[in-house]
């Protein structure tokens, strides 16, 4: 149970966030970890179906991904998470839930990047006018003061920003 820890990825649409987070739970697994794996799209394709983009409803949407997290820790089973945190105050809202547990990765890719990459089509809709509150464009995304971790999706391949997350992983916790 206490190797049980939570992996809460962060940052733009189209960072890597979902990319990272996948590879990881597979790494983990193969070391022979249960891990349950959270995601954005797929809380708010179900329990989160209430909620909206407004900073309140994205803090009340990472608090339940940050609560069913605290439950799953409970069961000695790890998490990884991807949600876009876009403040201070959904990042700190995580702690506040899973304090030591959770180890927060800010994955990291310019404006720029992401809409170039624009994996699922959301930049171009935005442009059109089809989306309010698009986080980084009409919504806030505040760089963060407060991750453990700091990965860069444009310097690495997927493989090597995972054996950055496992090594500084293993060195923190040494
Ligand atoms: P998000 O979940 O943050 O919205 P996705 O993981 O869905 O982002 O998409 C990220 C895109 O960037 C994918 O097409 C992925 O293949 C690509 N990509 C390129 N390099 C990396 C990397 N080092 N880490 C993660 N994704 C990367």
């Amino acid at each position: 149970m206490e190797k049980a820890y939570v992996y809460w990825f962060f940052g733009l649409s189209g960072s890597g966030k979902s990319t990272l987070a996948d590879a990881l739970a597979l790494r983990l697994k193969s070391l022979g970890e249960q891990v349950l794996r959270l995601d954005g799209d797929q809380m708010r394709a179900g329990i989160n179906k209430d909620l909206g983009f407004s900073s309140q409803d994205r803090l009340e949407n990472v608090r339940r991904a940050a609560e069913i997290a605290k439950l799953s820790l409970e069961q000695g089973i790890s998490v990884v998470a991807s949600f876009i945190s876009p403040e201070d105050i959904h990042r700190r809202k995580v702690k506040e839930v899973l304090g030591a547990k959770v180890h927060l990765i800010f994955v990291d890719a310019s404006i720029e990047t992401c809409k170039l990459r624009d994996v699922k089509g959301l930049y171009q809709q935005q442009a059109q006018g089809n989306i309010s509150s698009f986080t980084g464009v009409s919504a806030p995304f505040e760089k963060p003061m407060d991750a453990s971790m700091r990965i860069s999706t444009e310097e690495s391949s997927v493989e090597a920003c995972i054996d950055q997350i496992m090594k500084q992983w293993k060195e923190q916790n040494a």
